[in-house]
């Protein structure tokens, strides 16, 4: 089987490379998905990643290492696995980022990739519903929509922020980041728009682009230090493996766990890990797996007197209704992303922008599989946005079908412990502000025990309870220094024939959610090839 194209992963990225690469009609290409089509309806209702995270027909279910920064524990790690990738189980939450992060990652010699250049991609990418703006774009696939469920306990969170002196913001995605407002989602008409929904749905006819699904990369085909396909394994762990030729390019777009894994099992990576493995070494790359970046949430729990989702849930017939309102009118709690309300605030003064970030939920839970707290709750969770700690990932076998150790070494440095534990600060004075102080009626999680202006045992408090937000990035990093993966054309240092794009290339983690970045870098990497190409 020969092709002009072969893309390694339907995810975030992947998605938007197959459509623009198969676009004009003279290129073959090929998209190959280790998980299967989209066709659980759960995965296109904006709740339903209660019920596509920790499931194994669409969440790879990763976990970590014990970790010293947790306090040593293990956590859950997401990643979808399906058409759509982690944006079919992801939250719907829409940030591009700051500006700021990729004028840095332009400073630090990623020519191209300064904001005024990627800006183009994020407006190319999208539909907001809102209307074209200065930094807005209209017509693209990617529908983005103001979130069509609003509620009084979100309402008085913003308020009380408001009041603690912190300004509101409508559009955090319109050149100015700060400030407190409700999040924008990949929606259309209440359903989620993933990448597949945007990028391959519409274009499923299209003759020149064949799709793979259940379909694992399982090595690259490499011919010299040329790239020229890649050896898949269709249906499942034992099922029969398959050569796929690419006259011109592979992409990997994998995600920051399976692009670096597949580059090393076939030989591309740190030395003394590949011979550990038993892998011949085709070029040494000391950055693959490396650089680790993601985003550690808080996520304290206030009991309300006042009904929020967890008591407009609580029993069965309110769950018939609820169902009922969506199935007719595509509203009501069933439109609702991970979180409705967002802050992008600073922890000092003198920081140019934004360090930390709110989520702000209408409901509680100790954890998504237990389902939200039986009393009236909501969730101020606050995460650092650019940790300086970067975890790496430990090749423990050849086989892709072994997933590597996962070392995400959270709250590692004297910066990102002092940001989380001032986070939390902040997230704790606005509940004594405005409509906040007269609605909340006692802490669940931390409990009145905690005082926060104890700076040890508020630090404490978040490794024992902090967890994911499903971020990872940044292990396979752009850049010219001796730990760079690949260039900036995305192109793979040392090697022909191949590229990367997904959130791995980051250099720095990007100011906030990681979908849109993602699909801004697959549009980019696909002009890049066209051009290329031509
Ligand atoms: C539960 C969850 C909630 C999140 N919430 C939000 C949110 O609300 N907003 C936001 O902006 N971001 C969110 N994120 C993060 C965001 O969705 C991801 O950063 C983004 O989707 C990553 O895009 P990607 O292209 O790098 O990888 P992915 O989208 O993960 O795509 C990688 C694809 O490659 C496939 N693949 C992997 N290995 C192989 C192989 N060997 N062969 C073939 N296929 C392979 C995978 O199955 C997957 O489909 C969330 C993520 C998760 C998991």
């Amino acid at each position: 089987m020969e092709f002009d194209f072969i893309v390694v992963g339907a995810g975030s990225a992947g998605c938007p490379l197959a459509n623009r690469l198969s676009e004009n009609g003279r290129y073959k290409v090929a998209l190959i998905e280790a998980g299967g089509k989209d066709s659980n309806p759960w995965i296109h209702v904006p709740v339903g990643y209660f019920k596509t995270m920790g499931n194994p027909k669409t969440d790879w279910c990763y976990k970590t290492e014990p970790d010293a920064g947790l306090n040593g524990r293990s956590i859950p790690w997401p990643r979808g696995k399906v058409l759509g990738g982690s944006s079919s189980i992801n939250g719907l939450l829409y940030v591009r980022g700051q500006a700021e992060d990729f004028e840095g990652w332009r400073q630090m010699g990623n020519t191209g990739w300064g904001w005024d250049d990627v800006l183009p991609y994020f407006k190319k990418a999208e539909n907001w519903e809102e209307g074209e703006g200065n930094d807005r774009g209209i017509g693209g696939p990617l529908n983005v929509s103001p979130t069509r469920l609003k509620r009084d306990i979100v309402d008085a969170w913003i308020k009380s922020a408001v009041d603690a002196g912190y300004k509101e913001n409508k559009d955090y995605n319109n050149g100015d980041q700060e400030g407190v407002g409700y999040f924008q989602l990949t929606s259309k008409n209440g359903q989620r728009c993933s990448s597949a929904v945007a990028y391959l749905k519409p274009i499923r006819s299209r003759s020149n682009l064949k799709i793979f699904t259940n379909s694992q990369a399982e090595k690259l085909i490499v011919d010299g230090k040329r790239v020229d396909g890649v050896t898949i394994r269709q249906g499942g762990p034992n099922g029969k493996l398959l050569n796929l030729k690419a006259s011109k390019e592979v992409v990997l777009s994998s995600g920051a766990i399976g692009s670096p894994q597949l580059l090393m099992v076939s030989g591309i990576g740190p030395k003394d890990q590949l011979k550990d493995n038993g892998i011949d070494v085709i070029k040494e790359l000391k950055g693959v797996g490396q650089n680790l970046q993601d985003h550690l949430q808080a996520r304290p729990v206030y009991k309300v007197n006042v009904s929020t989702i967890n008591i407009e849930i609580g029993n069965f017939i309110k769950q018939g209704m609820i169902g009922l309102q969506y199935i007719l009118a595509r509203t009501g709690p069933m439109t609702m992303a991970a979180s409705l309300g967002t802050g992008f605030l600073k922890t000092r003064e003198d920081l140019a922008t934004p360090d930390i970030q709110f989520h702000i939920q209408p409901w509680s839970a100790d954890s998504p599989a237990e389902g939200p707290h039986k009393f009236s709750a909501f969730t101020s969770s606050v995460l650092q946005m650019r940790p300086e700690s970067a975890g790496h990932l430990e090749l423990i076998s050849s086989d892709m079908r072994e997933y590597p150790k996962i070392h995400p070494n959270y709250l590692a440095t004297k910066l990102d412990c002092d940001t989380m534990v001032e986070g939390l600060r902040i997230s704790h004075r606005i509940t004594q502000h405005g409509p906040l102080k007269d609605i909340i009626t006692g802490q669940h999680n931390p409990n009145e025990d905690l005082n926060f202006d104890d700076y040890d045992a508020v630090l404490d408090w978040a490794r024992s309870n902090s967890t994911t937000i499903y971020h990872p990035t940044g292990t396979c990093k752009m850049g010219n220094d001796p730990m760079a993966v690949v260039d900036e054309r995305l192109k793979v240092r040392g090697v022909e024939g191949i590229r990367i794009a997904d959130c791995s290339i980051m250099p720095i983690i990007t100011s906030g959610n990681t979908n849109a970045p993602a699909i801004m870098i697959g549009e980019k990497c696909a002009a890049m090839m066209l051009e290329d190409a031509a």
